[in-house]
């Protein structure tokens, strides 16, 4: 039995939070001290009541949360909870399946099968792809990539699941210079080298060159891997896909698309076209923490070849007595065996949303993305680096900021004034936003990838980005004795 307040309390806790995370400051100043010194309550002799300890935690960590489910958080790639998806995760955690095995809870295998179909569908993607459900978009590179390892050796007669890397044929990896950095990580995390990968060079948008692939492909000779991507993590650019696939179908190899953020725009009948040759791939990755707007974690991998996933991800022969005929046993596909149950929240969303809503999601992000850049680069002294293809800005600021003419200060300045406005931008707590080096040059990265935010979220949190700016021009031309 639960404890009588426990549960209600919890909840009212959480309606109190969710409350105020459209109007808390989004990151305030966090003192690590306090932050410490609060959390590190002795742990009592015996127990403490139950209720207590939840009020207690609720209120000891609150002065370190970060409002990431709330409208106006703009860092990285992330995006909120939908309540549905919120409402789904906490039944989740209530029913505590372990979505290992399919005797150990065939809701969760289902859940997740039919969730796994049903996305593959709305991507676009072949019908019959195997799916595995990963904490994230790294896990699900590691898991396609894997895949793909295990093909490619496959062909070249070399079993390496049951014998390694030791002694196997030479073997290639190739991405993007701008592939995600957890690509790359994925590749050091099999064992083939984040340093050997060969990086196919990109253009002014972060895009892979398929002819710059193709001149590298011709210098190898052997397995080949490449690693394309769907959204740019700064830029949201998309991989020509039809050129790279007839590339790499030319000279042989495996074509992995990472698409943690674009897959998503493949739903979008406004969108979709920036996904086009999504379907010539043989694995895909992608993130529902990020535009599906899940709790935290959720990720996607979906594999062409299933038998190569499933020898990648299996552990040999070990049959299992447990094995439930026509049941699928959700660890075949992913790294872990015990985890948490993913496909209940996925399903959830899916239906909260319906199939016109996604799209209206997705489009809705993109269109306030260039309202924000519309309303940010109206301002003189500052440009937008990108294309405004998707969810993802880059804006940079210079010294110059305010005053008419000349914006072209040098890049040094570019990055110290564009690094000094972020600092203020998050101090100030209306919006957060990071920065990222792009091409060279020192930006904020902004991203739109909530349900919950609105236009008018996005003209004040332009507004508060200007006025931080302005602040910032103030002080450097007061320093520089040009006030
Ligand atoms: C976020 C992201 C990843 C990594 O995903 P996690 O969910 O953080 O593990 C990989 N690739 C791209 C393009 C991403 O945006």
């Amino acid at each position: 039995m639960t404890p009588d307040p426990l549960i209600p309390r919890t909840s009212e806790l959480a309606q109190a939070y969710l409350d105020s995370v459209d109007e808390r400051p989004v990151a305030p100043p966090v003192d690590l001290e306090v932050l410490r010194v609060s959390l590190d309550r002795p742990i009592p002799e015996t127990g403490a009541d139950p209720t207590a300890v939840i009020e207690w935690l609720a209120k000891a960590v609150d002065p370190g949360l970060v409002a990431s489910a709330g409208p106006r958080y703009f860092g990285f790639v992330m995006g909120g909870s939908s309540p549905t998806a919120l409402a789904a995760d906490w039944l989740t955690s209530t029913w505590d399946q372990n979505a290992g095995l399919f005797v150990r809870s065939p809701a969760a295998a289902v859940a997740e099968e039919i969730a796994g179909a049903r996305l593959a569908e709305l991507f676009g993607i072949p019908a019959g792809v195997s799916v595995g459900f990963t904490s994230g978009g790294t896990m699900a590179n590691f898991t396609a990539l894997a895949a793909a390892r295990h093909a490619v050796l496959g062909e070249a007669g070399w079993d390496v699941e049951e014998r390694g890397l030791i002694g196997a044929p030479e073997i290639y990896a190739v991405a993007g210079d701008e592939s995600h950095v957890t690509v790359y990580g994925a590749f050091q995390m099999l064992g083939l080298g984040r340093g050997r990968v060969h990086r196919v060079p990109t253009d002014d948008q972060g895009r892979m060159r398929p002819d710059a692939l193709r001149a590298v492909l011709r210098t190898l000779q052997g397995p080949t891997i490449v690693s394309a991507q769907a959204g740019n993590v700064n830029t949201g650019s998309f991989d020509p896909l039809p050129e790279i696939a007839a590339v790499v179908r030319e000279h042989g190899g495996w074509l992995h698309v990472d698409g943690a953020i674009g897959l998503w725009a493949a739903v979008s009948p406004e969108l979709r076209h920036l996904t086009a040759g999504l379907e010539l791939a043989d694995s895909w990755t992608t993130d529902a923490h990020k535009w599906l707007n899940v709790p935290y974690d959720s990720g996607l991998v979906f594999v062409r070849d299933a038998e190569a996933h499933r020898a990648a991800m299996s552990f040999g022969g070990h049959a299992l007595v447990e094995h439930v005929e026509g049941g699928r046993d959700p660890y075949d596909w992913v790294p872990e065996s015990s985890r948490r149950a993913r496909g209940f929240v996925v399903l959830a969303a899916l239906h909260a949303l319906g199939r016109s809503g996604l799209p209206d999601l997705i489009e809705r992000c993109c269109r306030l993305a260039r309202r924000m850049a519309e309303r940010l680069g109206a301002a003189p002294g500052v440009e937008i680096l990108n294309d405004i293809v998707l969810n993802q800005i880059l804006v940079r600021l210079t010294p110059a900021f305010g005053s008419r003419g000349d914006a072209g200060s040098d890049v040094v300045d570019g990055d110290a004034f564009t690094r000094d406005v972020i600092r203020r931008v998050q101090e100030d707590g209306t919006c957060w936003v990071g920065g990222r080096t792009w091409h060279g040059l020192g930006t904020i990265r902004i991203s739109i990838t909530s349900w919950n935010t609105t236009e008018a979220d996005i003209d004040r949190s332009a507004d508060a980005i200007l006025r931080c700016a302005a602040a910032a021009a103030a002080d450097w031309a007061g320093r520089s004795g040009r006030a």
